[in-house]
């Protein structure tokens, strides 16, 4: 199993990821693996994408002295996804070494975003190896619905992966799904009554123009206030205050305990609380989803860089975030790499 290393960073450097516009970066998305064994259509087409260069992608060492750099500047949290974060063979391997890591406020909290078919064999390893959150995909209960959607017949093994997670004994379980007109509005309900009975966190999310075959369009998305309507047919829904960097808007469901999120990147963007900076599986550091320009951290760990140089590049990343994410603006252009490759 790969233990962190100790990184070395300069105090002038051990400072927080703070950007010109004054917010703090204390959560690091990972993206683990660019392949996927879905193909949502929100996401990727048929066909899949050019795979990333098999040589590019980071090593588990590489990955855990980015994270140790990243601690020491603030980082508190880091989010593992992909591609299927559980295609890559390491992964509780990267888990556990992730989770090994002192931050500030002691070792760093781990969490995963899943499509759950592979937690039938790792939710109890992924657990032990101190996983703290697991987020998954789910769109639809239907099957029919589910194999057009992901072009891959498996709902029942999503299933079953949702079980193991709660037989694993993670909590809070979180559920995310993308509302598509046409393809799921109609049961959105029906997804939450599921999420409700198994003590589960519903978050709907706003679909955003991240597909690879650019299908996306502003007047197709299903909006977080077609959601909130939907939902309020058959639940009452009482909002919860207090969400800081969070992006999801939170209510009680019927009173509580149980609560459902919304998360509305394109009609509400949270831009003014982001807290995240993202790393490629093949070594990239981008400041936002959207952002149309990367740092190249690949080459500086493979060129003999040092962990102060790591942390330089990071600050700079940060140093260089812009205010929004801009979908709203009529500029406004699509990410060049999907959500794949970026890492969700
Ligand atoms: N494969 C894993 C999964 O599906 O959970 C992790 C990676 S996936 C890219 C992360 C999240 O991004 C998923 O919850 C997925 O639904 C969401 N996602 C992908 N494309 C999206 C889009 N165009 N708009 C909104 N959410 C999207
Ligand atoms: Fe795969 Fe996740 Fe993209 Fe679906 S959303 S194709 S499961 S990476």
């Amino acid at each position: 199993m790969s233990a962190a290393p100790a990184v070395q960073v300069s105090d002038e450097l051990r400072t927080p990821l703070v950007d010109r516009h004054g917010r703090v970066h204390r959560d690091l998305r990972i993206s683990l693996t660019d392949v996927c064994n879905l193909r949502c259509t929100y996401c990727m087409p048929a066909e899949g994408v050019p795979w990333l260069a098999r040589e590019n992608i980071l090593t588990t060492d590489e990955l855990l002295r980015v994270a140790g750099v990243a601690a020491a500047l603030g980082i508190v949290e880091v989010r593992l996804t992909g591609g299927e974060p559980l295609l890559r063979a390491d992964a509780v391997d990267v888990v556990a070494g992730m989770a090994s890591i002192e931050g500030e406020d002691g070792p760093l909290e781990v969490s995963m975003t899943t499509n759950a078919l592979r937690l039938p064999q790792l939710a109890g390893p992924l657990r032990d190896a101190g996983l703290a959150r697991l987020n998954i995909s789910l769109d639809t209960l239907r099957r029919d619905v589910f194999a057009a959607l992901t072009r891959r017949d498996r709902l029942d093994d999503t299933l079953e992966g949702i079980d193991a997670a709660i037989a694993a004994g993670f909590a809070p379980i979180k559920l995310n799904a993308v509302a598509m007109r046409g393809v799921n509005d109609d049961e959105l309900t029906d997804l939450l009554r599921f999420a409700v009975e198994r003590g589960l966190e519903l978050r709907f999310i706003e679909q955003m123009p991240l597909d690879a075959g650019h299908i996306w369009s502003r007047p197709q998305m299903v909006t977080g206030e077609e959601i909130l309507e939907a939902l309020q047919q058959e639940f009452t829904l009482t909002e919860l205050p207090g969400r800081g960097a969070a992006p999801a808007e939170r209510f009680l469901v019927d009173g509580g305990p149980s609560t459902v999120g919304v998360i509305r990147s394109v009609t509400r963007p949270f831009c003014g609380a982001c807290d995240r900076v993202r790393l490629t599986a093949d070594g990239q550091l981008r400041n936002c989803l959207f952002s149309r320009t990367e740092s190249d951290l690949l080459g500086v760990l493979r060129s003999g860089g040092t962990d102060d140089d790591v942390a330089r590049l990071m600050h700079a990343c940060i140093a260089g975030k812009l205010p929004g994410h801009g979908i709203d603006e009529p500029g406004f252009l699509q990410p060049d790499r999907p959500m794949s490759a970026i890492g969700g």
